[in-house]
């Protein structure tokens, strides 16, 4: 069976670049996943195909093997470089990990040529919901490393480029001969790299990187949500040897409020009513998440659950102009801590009646009227 090129796999052009690659890989996985194409023969192929295309091409140092010698750079067990195939076709979470395992670990799977893009970085922050909903600009101090300012990220004493290695000749891997089979492994000499320093920079070791710490102006859009990720492009850890940086990544987690509690673009807030104002009926006067206030207007006969929905005075919505609603949900508090005045006029309240003024009650204890009548039977 001939195997089809991985490019053509991906649909991507032979000079395509890590991020290309990336973008048709997430495409076409998302396309053939299992979970979408359930009993589809041909998605599940379709899928292996593309996850051991993207294992290999996403690896400088594989794709460097399979553009010089085709897929039979990873034919009789390969050694290292193969790792790992046909462990594909399993749950979401081998898509999962591509995409977002990366800044979990810091330095990334695989890599290994010496220019290796730096790592992405994950910044924790909490909000408040007010925060969330006005959006926030504030600075952040982010611990990271940045380009070896001596040597300009080159790893060698006065920003001399690192010198191809003499005995991989630049792939970072060696091909034996042993008996009849090929072993392919790390190059001794570079240790993989590819490139070889011979007089490193002495203020950053040869890594062309030095620990610094970082301060940004972070901008938090009005009406992200919990778990909302910021990314920062290019402010994660620094490249090796002047490969690009990876990326900053801020997870948003939004703080409990006291009074609001947020369901997407809507606000609930539970409101306690007075007896008197739920059997009067009234006008209250309710916070928004915005700072201002509201006046509601409470009927006559209100009870405990019962909703009032503010419109458009809920959450912001991401880039839109327009809100969520807010709800008011009423709670009937009961009078405690009464006079002897109050007591005697509820007392005189109850008695005043000459109408049914509690129906819920009448109608319930009727129910349990026939409820016993009907046992007694
Ligand atoms: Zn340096
Ligand atoms: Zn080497």
């Amino acid at each position: 069976m001939s195997k089809r090129d991985y490019y053509e796999v991906l649909g991507v052009a032979k000079n395509a670049s890590a991020d290309d690659l990336k973008k048709a890989y997430r495409k076409l996985a998302m396309q053939f996943h299992p979970d979408r194409n359930p009993g589809d023969k041909d998605a599940e192929v379709r899928f292996r195909e593309v996850n051991e295309a993207y294992e290999v091409l996403k690896d400088d140092q594989k794709r460097a093997a399979y553009d010089r010698f085709g897929h039979a750079a990873f034919e009789q067990g390969g050694g290292a470089g193969a790792r790992g195939f046909g462990d594909f076709g399993g749950g979401f979470a081998d898509i999962f990990d591509e995409m977002f395992g990366e800044f979990m670990g810091g330095a990334r799977r695989g890599g290994g040529t010496g220019a290796q893009r730096g790592a992405d970085v994950r910044y924790n922050m909490d909000i408040t919901l007010e925060e969330a909903f006005a959006g926030k600009k504030t600075t952040i101090r982010v611990p990271g490393s940045v380009t070896c300012s001596t040597c300009k990220g080159s790893g060698a004493r006065g920003g001399a480029a690192p010198e191809t290695c003499p005995t991989c000749k630049g792939h970072g891997r060696v091909r034996a001969q042993q008996g009849f089979f090929t072993i392919e492994r790390a190059c001794p000499t570079c240790h993989g790299q590819g490139k070889v320093i011979r007089d490193p920079c002495p203020d950053c070791g040869g890594s062309g990187r030095q620990r610094k710490e970082k301060t940004l102006e972070v901008s938090i859009p009005a009406g992200v949500e919990e778990g909302t990720r910021i990314r920062l492009a290019g402010e994660g850890e620094a490249g090796m040897r002047g490969a690009p940086p990876g990326d900053l990544y801020i997870f948003l987690t939004i703080a409990p409020h006291r009074l609001f509690q947020r369901d997407g673009a809507n606000v609930h807030c539970k409101v306690p009513i007075t007896m008197t104002t739920a059997a009067l009926g009234g006008s209250i006067e309710v916070p928004t998440i915005d700072g201002g206030r509201a006046s509601v207007s409470i009927p006559k006969g209100t009870q405990s659950g019962d909703q009032f929905r503010l419109r458009g005075k809920g959450m912001t919505l991401l880039r839109s102009a327009s809100r969520g609603d807010m709800f008011i949900h009423a709670t009937v508090e009961t009078p405690v801590n009464l006079t002897r005045r109050q007591e005697e006029l509820l007392r005189e309240f109850e008695e005043a009646g000459d109408r049914d003024s509690s129906p819920e009650s009448s109608s319930f204890f009727k129910k349990v009227k026939e409820f016993w009548e009907d046992l007694t039977d």
